[in-house]
């Protein structure tokens, strides 16, 4: 009876399936620890007048890129911190495919990220706050988990996500009352 209401209930499902941090593993030690190089990479940004979003991708546990947003300082619409990341992580690893590759962001990925982290067939999104406004993987839009996509991504959520919110937070906080993005 217990285990029929529990499956019944698609929140406590969805609760279940996405709980990989309630004990201390290996993998969610190292998410953190590449989180931080992430969140180091959306101060660095920040201080240079960008939004305070960052990435880092990995490959075979070595570190092949980290990138912030850079939409204003390239004067790109393109330049957020996962598609400079992709073509940095591209041209070190000679191959636009990315396969096996995992890719950490601060920040739920947007619509055009998501699309390109399909396109670059990476392994793994390990993201820290959900971007309720614009994500693209769980929040507004579900891209990385469509059906007649021919390609998944593994989707891990939440890693350091109380640091990468208030970053987040805290830009906005300073920037209130001015156009950002
Ligand atoms: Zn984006």
């Amino acid at each position: 009876m217990f285990l029929c209401l529990f499956v019944a209930n698609p929140a406590s499902l969805t609760l279940f399936q996405r709980a990989p941090y309630s004990g201390r593993s290996l993998e969610s030690e190292l998410d953190e620890q590449w989180m931080r190089q992430a969140l180091v990479a959306a101060r660095e940004a920040q201080a240079i007048g960008e939004v305070p979003i960052g990435v880092c991708i990995v490959s075979e546990n070595q570190l092949i890129a980290v990138c912030g947003n850079r939409t204003r300082t390239d004067c790109d619409p393109t330049a957020h911190a996962e598609i400079v990341a992709l073509r940095e992580a591209a041209r070190k690893l000679g191959n636009y495919r990315l396969t096996g590759v995992d890719v950490y962001s601060t920040i739920e990925p947007c619509a055009m990220c998501a699309g390109a982290l399909i396109q670059a067939r990476v392994r793994r999104l390990i993201y820290g706050a959900p971007d309720e406004r614009a994500g693209a993987v769980v929040s507004r839009f579900r891209i990385c988990d469509t059906d007649f996509l021919n390609h998944r991504i593994e989707i891990s959520a939440g890693v350091l996500e109380a640091e990468c919110r208030a970053l987040m937070q805290e830009f906005f906080q300073t920037r209130r009352g001015r156009i950002v993005d």
